[in-house]
Order: structure tokens, then sequence, then C-alpha cells
């Protein structure tokens, strides 16, 4: 494709993005095909011809779009919200064409010094303390695995990046029971072991019992186990719960132990000053991660990672071939050594662009907004008599239950429930289960979510319901 035409269908595109989401309410939230209608419209061999842009792109239109799940749908309350945003997807096609890697300083300066600039911005936006420093990564999963690597690495000296498990000690990993799922993930890949995972009970409002954690530290201790890290989750994905951060700093200080917090959702909400109550103690963190691409308009991927010991940080991750040695005489950050890949995009584009292009204030105007939208649905819901609120609002979140009188079954009942919401296309929810209860999760993050989308689908879910029951 030549320059000129490149513009052209550009021009092309962009009128396409933006009738797109002019138009996204007219859409099933959730795609409707069923498994292998996208993949038996592709042709089973790559093509050997070039084909003409206009015939790819009318394909994009017929076969491809119809598999889309709407995530920028104002009804899209499943799982936790993959925000985007208009100055977050021109950022986007600018980080396109730019094509630049961001792996070393060198291999582009602004991407490394931006990254550095925006990272800080929005440590001070979040209220935290100006030991973190960070970088982008692309996903929580991803910053809690290094965040594991480097407990691993304090506990054995940096000995086991260089000589393997060989001697030892089995070290303990401590997180909430309501932790997310990626944490058990991270932990087989640095070498844990799921076994070593140890899950504490929460109290009644979801948040880490710190005397459970006490007693199991102190329990493995005995059997000589080494307890190597804890993970306090801010917005557990469930249920929303939020771990007393202060009090399990101050156990890991006591104890030397590294302490990671996992605020994947609930991390944006610190712009809130209403919300920083939340990161209280996190001064006594070593580490923490943030998804700016779940709720705070960027686009996927964004994951912030700070860290109070960059050097420790570098340490566990530097390795130094002939090739990607710099060419500077005075020492620069190359965030290759801040994580597990080597090549990197230049996200601090977007989060640059949001930024600005909203200001704290707008971010927090549309969070607030969110949570106020929470509350109404919350409260709509908790003043039903067939319904029941199975976990309170947490921000923006909560989960409930259709739970009339004479249904038998309420699990199957509400599993139904949801299949039939989500299959109408009107609104799209996912499940969880609270105290063994088989429950729908309702999150509003989605930046265009306005009230009468919450009134819609507050009557959406009732006569669902009626209808489901007869
Ligand atoms: N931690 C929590 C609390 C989450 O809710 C999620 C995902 O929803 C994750 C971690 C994993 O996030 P990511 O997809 O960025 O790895």
């Amino acid at each position: 494709m030549d320059k000129k035409r490149f513009r052209q269908h550009a021009h092309d595109l962009v009128d396409w993005m933006a009738d797109y989401l002019e138009g996204i309410e007219d859409l099933p939230v959730r795609s409707q095909v069923q498994p292998g209608d996208i993949e038996k419209q592709l042709p089973a061999n790559p093509p050997e011809k070039a084909e003409a842009f206009d015939a790819i792109f009318d394909d994009f239109k017929s076969i491809v779009m119809p598999g889309i799940t709407h995530w920028q749908h104002p009804k899209f309350f499943a799982y936790f919200p993959g925000n985007s945003s208009p100055p977050s997807v021109l950022a986007e096609m600018l980080m396109a064409t730019l094509g630049t890697n961001a792996m070393l300083w060198q291999t582009s300066p602004a991407a490394t010094e931006m990254e550095i600039r925006v990272i800080d911005w929005l440590r001070q936006a979040c209220g935290l303390d100006d030991g973190f420093s960070g970088s982008i990564q692309t996903t929580a999963s991803e910053a809690t695995l290094s965040a594991l690597l480097m407990a691993r690495e304090k506990v054995s000296d940096y000995q086991i990046n260089e000589k393997g498990f060989h001697d030892q000690p089995i070290m303990r990993l401590y997180v909430s029971a309501e932790a997310h799922s990626s944490i058990e993930k991270d932990a087989r890949i640095a070498g844990y072991g799921a076994d070593n995972v140890v899950k504490i009970e929460v109290d009644d409002d979801f948040a880490m019992d710190i005397q459970a954690l006490k007693s199991r530290i102190a329990e493995d201790e005995a059997k000589g186990y080494i307890p190597a890290c804890v993970i306090a989750t801010l917005g557990a994905t469930g249920t929303g719960g939020v771990d007393p951060l202060a009090e399990i700093g101050a156990l890991c200080k006591e104890k030397d132990i590294f302490l990671h917090v996992d605020a994947a959702w609930a991390g944006s909400a610190l712009i809130l000053r209403e919300w920083q109550w939340m990161a209280k103690g996190s001064e006594l963190a070593d580490s923490m991660v943030f998804n700016p691409h779940k709720w705070l308009l960027t686009n996927f991927d964004c994951s912030i990672h700070f860290v109070r010991d960059k050097d420790a940080l570098i340490r566990t991750f530097s390795i130094l071939p002939e090739y990607l040695k710099g060419a500077t005489a005075t020492a620069v950050t190359d965030f290759r050594d801040w994580g597990v890949p080597l090549g990197r995009r230049f996200r601090a584009l977007k989060l640059w662009f949001v930024l600005r292009c909203y200001g704290i204030e707008g971010l927090q105007e549309i969070l607030r907004r969110h949570i106020d939208l929470g509350q109404m649905a919350h409260d709509a819901l908790a003043s039903d008599l067939d319904f029941e609120i199975t976990s309170p609002l947490k921000l923006s979140l909560f989960s409930f239950r259709h739970a009339p009188e004479g249904i038998e079954d309420l699990d199957v009942h509400n599993e139904r429930l949801i299949r039939a919401l989500n299959d109408s296309g009107d609104a799209y929810f996912t499940q969880t289960r609270v105290h063994g209860k088989y429950v729908i999760r309702w999150q509003v993050g989605q930046v265009d979510c306005q009230a009468h989308h919450i009134t819609e689908t507050l009557n959406l879910i009732k006569s669902t319901a009626a209808r489901i029951s007869t």
C-alpha cells in the first residue's frame, strides 16, 4: 500500500470508527455468534496473492464485526470495564504509525522519558508516596509476576536467578480467598507452586482477616517454610473486597516479608480523594499494580507497576548481551530491565493524551458518575423484595440474585436469568459465587454509561426475571 492510498484508507477508517462509536448502542452488547461461526468464514489457507484493501475491510465489517463483544457499549456491565476513549484511540493510532519499540532509552528517548513522567503524574494523582517509581506493563498478571520474582530473589539472595531452585526452602505466598486467579497462575510460573499459595479467609466485608494471616504465617514458620510474599487486594474481582493494607503492611515490615498490592481495578479510583483511604499503608508496600486499561479511559494494554526498590527490580530482570548495550555515557532508564518482555510499546503516549485531554478533574467526574450509577442500580434492587443483594456496593460493583419465594433451585434460576439477559443483547453481565451462591455481578464503568442506561437495564432485569419465573 503506497502512502497515498494509506492516507485515503486512513480517512475512511476514521469515519467508520466515529460512526461505530456513535451507533454502538444499536448493537448487541455481547456477540451473538456461535462457536466456530467466524472461523468457518476465514479461508483455511493463507492468501497467495495480494487482495484489495476494500475487500479486506468489507470482510472486517461482515465477518469480524458480528463476532465482536462491544466493551464500549454503555450497557457492558460484565467482568471489569475495559475502558477506551477517543484521545486514547487517537494516541494508539500515532503509536502504531511510529511503530516504535521502547525497550531502551536510545530506541526512543521520548518514550522512556514520557513513561517516567506520566507514571509520576499518576502516582501523585493517586496520593501515593514519592518512594514509588514505576513502569507500564501489559497486564496486572505480568506486573504481579514481576513482584513474585522480586520476592523470590530477595529470599534467595538472587541465587534462584543464578542456580535455579536447587537447595532452596519452600516459599509461601499469602493472598485473600477473594484474590484474583492470576496470582495463582503467576505463583506457578514463578516456581512457588500452587500448593504454596495460602488463601486467607475473609471477614464479613470480604477483606483479608488479619488475625488469620498472622496465624497462618506463624504456623508456616514453625514448619520451616519461608513466608516470602503477601499480596493485598484492593477491589477483589468478585466482591470488590478491600484488604486492610496498613495492618498487612505493618506485619510485613515486622517479618520482613515482601508486600505487593493488587489494585488492578480499584486502583483507578485512588484519583478520588474520598477513596484514597484504600491505599493507606501503601507506603509499606514494595510493589503495587493497577490498570488504567480497566477504569481510567486508556485502551488496553496499560498496567502501571509501581516499585519501591527499583534496583532490586532491575537486579531481578537485568541481562545484558552485547547487542543491547546502550551508547549513552550518562545513566539512563532502560525499561527492558523493569519486567519480563524485552520489546515494549510506547504506551505512555496514550496515557499522556488521556491525562491531558480530560485532566484529573475530568477523570474524577467520570468515575464519580460511575460510582453514583452503581449506587442507583444497587438501591433499586435492594428495595425490591424479589431480589437479594449478595455483596454490598464497593465503588461501582455489587452482586445480586433474583430470589423470589417459591423457586427451588436459585442457582439454576439465576443461571437462566443471566443467560437470558446476555442472549437478549441488551446488556451484558457475568457471574460469580458468594458464600457458595451463584450470583450476578453488576459493575458500572463503561465511559458513556448514564442514568437512563441503568433504568433501562433495571427494567430489563425485572421483566426477564418475571418471564423466566413463570
Ligand atoms: N487482579 C484483579 C483484582 C483483577 O480483577 C484482574 C482482572 O480482572 C487481574 C488481577 C488480572 O488483570 P490483567 O488482565 O491485567 O492481568
